[in-house]
């Protein structure tokens, strides 16, 4: 190789690394109207202990419906074999496939009964039933989750749209979608698959 060659060839490289840097990929991004929600994905503190397991910090609540406080729990992890064992074939569809029911196919009318809803693969509580609302939709829809730690919240770029996932911060499992066209007081349509979700009736 002459001396000319190489030049081009280290020249070709450096604009290469520069074109795969994040700044070109932003400046792309930019020029192509790619709305960007968040910088990355926003949830609880997560630690993995050293024998494995992650541990989350959560907002945790009692049987009946009362606030505990901050707590630590363990992410659930369970085998494939495991947790179609755990959930009905929809719910395994939703949480563990990232699979959305059809519209009005599950229960999405708003309970006559304060409580919560639990997730049905590890019973973090996600949504209060005080925050629900009738968005038309066929997918039970709240304004906001029950606390902001509770929740995952990942950019999602499937099927050609850029939405906001959101995900149990207990076991990981997909729930739906918030977006921005919600009820005040926030603004937000937390879009949930009802088969993710199990209402807990409040006694305390
Ligand atoms: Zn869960």
């Amino acid at each position: 190789m002459s001396r000319t060659q190489e030049i081009v060839m280290t020249e070709r490289r450096r604009l290469l690394r520069a074109a795969l840097g994040g700044s070109a990929l932003a400046a792309l991004a930019g020029m192509m109207g790619v709305r960007r929600l968040f910088a990355g994905e926003r949830g609880p503190a997560t630690a993995r202990t050293a024998d494995g397991p992650i541990e989350v910090h959560l907002q945790c609540f009692a049987d009946d419906g009362r606030p505990l406080g901050p707590c630590t729990v363990r992410r659930l992890e369970l085998s494939d074999t495991e947790w179609r064992r755990r959930l009905s074939p929809m719910a395994y569809y939703v949480l563990r496939q990232d699979g959305t029911e059809r519209a009005f196919s599950g229960d999405h009318e708003k309970p006559d009964r304060p409580g919560l809803f639990r997730c049905v693969g590890c019973a973090t509580a996600l949504f209060d039933a005080a925050t629900e609302f009738d968005s038309g939709t066929g997918w039970p829809s709240f304004w906001q989750p029950i606390a902001a730690s509770n929740v995952i919240e990942k950019r999602d770029a499937s099927f050609g749209m850029i939405r906001t996932e959101v995900r149990c911060a207990g076991c990981d499992g997909h729930l739906g979608h918030v977006f921005d066209d919600g009820p005040r007081p926030t603004g937000l349509r937390y879009c949930m698959n009802s088969v993710a979700l199990r209402f807990v009736p409040r006694t305390a």
